[in-house]
């Protein structure tokens, strides 16, 4: 699942993954696990991730790997926000060109949903997470019902650091220079399928679900 900071990558990845029963991998959820927890990746990524900027290629294909050899990822996975980059990417078919899933090939479906600048600022800086359960709130567009508080487990909710506005700026300037790249790699192969992601987002996971389902579908065009 590719696309910019607050593209609604997370948003979706919840609700496929539910509607799928396999997991949903965010790179950015386990490194911020790591950095919550002081461990050796956590220390080696908080500073780059407090800047915006993109941990290493290296500490994050090795994380995904670790995580990908666990059992629920048996019948396949959602990985949210990786790859980010074309070294990512390589990585990526390598390991999938070596590896089956319950004994067959899952060939992976590129997914990258399209949000224009302003709505993505829009929704960064109004983002806003249950530190419990991780449901994510927007309080422009999606609020909770008691302003700051999770509907479900009564928890304050939490910004994200990096969703403060000179990160913000940072993490978008990041997405151009690294992962534009990346898009233009799966567009040139072909396998790339383009969403409109300001479309409300039952409309958007409808699309998604339509992909999942028929993984022969056209990529290429938008879908
Ligand atoms: P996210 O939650 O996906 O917005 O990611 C938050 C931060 O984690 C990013 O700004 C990066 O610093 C780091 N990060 C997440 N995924 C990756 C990745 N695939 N490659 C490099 N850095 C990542």
């Amino acid at each position: 699942m590719l696309g910019a900071p607050g593209a609604g990558k997370g948003t979706q990845a919840k609700l496929i993954s539910g509607r799928f029963g396999i997991p949903q991998i965010s790179t950015g959820d386990i490194l911020r696990d790591n950095v919550a927890r002081s461990t050796e990746l956590g220390k080696q990524a908080r500073a780059v991730m407090e800047r915006g900027e993109l941990v290493s290629d290296q500490l994050v294909c090795g994380m995904v790997a670790d995580r990908l050899a666990h059992k629920d990822c048996e019948r396949g996975c959602i990985l949210d926000g990786f790859p980010r980059t074309v070294r990512q990417a390589k990585w990526l078919d390598q390991y999938l060109d070596a590896r089956t899933f319950a004994g067959r090939k899952l060939p992976p479906v590129v997914i990258m949903i399209q949000v224009g600048y302003n709505q993505l600022l829009q929704r960064l800086t109004g983002r806003r997470s249950c530190p419990t359960c991780g449901r994510i709130y927007n309080v422009n567009s999606q609020p909770p019902r008691v302003a700051e508080v999770c509907d479900v487990e009564g928890a304050s909710l939490i910004q994200r650091k990096d969703d403060k506005e000179e990160v913000i700026f940072e993490r978008l300037k990041e997405y151009e220079r690294q992962t534009l790249p990346l898009v233009e790699y799966y567009r040139e192969q072909g396998r790339l399928h383009e969403l409109d992601g300001e479309l409300p987002a039952d409309q958007v996971t409808a699309k998604i679900l339509t992909l999942i389902e028929r993984p022969a579908a056209q990529a290429g065009s938008n879908d």
